[in-house]
């Protein structure tokens, strides 16, 4: 069910990432995914998953997404909506949402989709809170140099 305090996706948005899970290779799971970012820009950049035989060498949707908008040479995320099939309520996974903090906030809204629509928005944060981040980084270099 959505939140319509958080907003819901808006519908090329959600397009674009059910076009995205159509593209999807997932011969052995049979789990396609789809993902779209938005850049700060206001541009859409969308992934799949591409599975491989060699299992760990399987790389998720929003990791595709990720890349085409470091291609498009942006570097901030405003927006992230996810969509898959099945009755689970689907969420990046863990990696995925460590990759999504490197561009992210932890305010970004992170929409949860299946094939129908918005199923349920929640934040980067509540769903890596208390994240390892370029921040964490930062102050640490800050140490090393200072
Ligand atoms: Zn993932």
């Amino acid at each position: 069910m959505a939140d319509p305090a958080r907003g819901a996706p808006s519908p090329d948005m959600l397009e674009l990432a059910r076009a995205a899970m159509a593209r999807a290779y997932a011969p052995y799971s049979r789990f396609a995914v789809g993902a779209v970012v938005r850049g700060e820009s206001g541009a859409l950049y969308a992934g799949c998953n591409v599975e491989n035989a060699a299992f760990p060498l399987g790389s998720c949707a929003e990791a595709s997404a990720i890349s085409a908008l470091i291609m498009a040479g942006e570097r901030r995320i405003v927006e992230v909506l996810v969509v898959g099939k099945g009755p689970a309520l689907i969420s990046p996974c863990g990696g995925c949402c460590q990759r999504l903090h490197e561009f992210a906030a932890d305010a970004t809204p992170v929409q949860l989709c299946d094939s129908k629509g918005l199923r349920r928005t929640m934040t980067l944060g509540e769903l890596l809170p208390l994240s390892f981040g370029p921040g964490n980084l930062a102050s640490s270099a800050t140490e090393i140099v200072g």
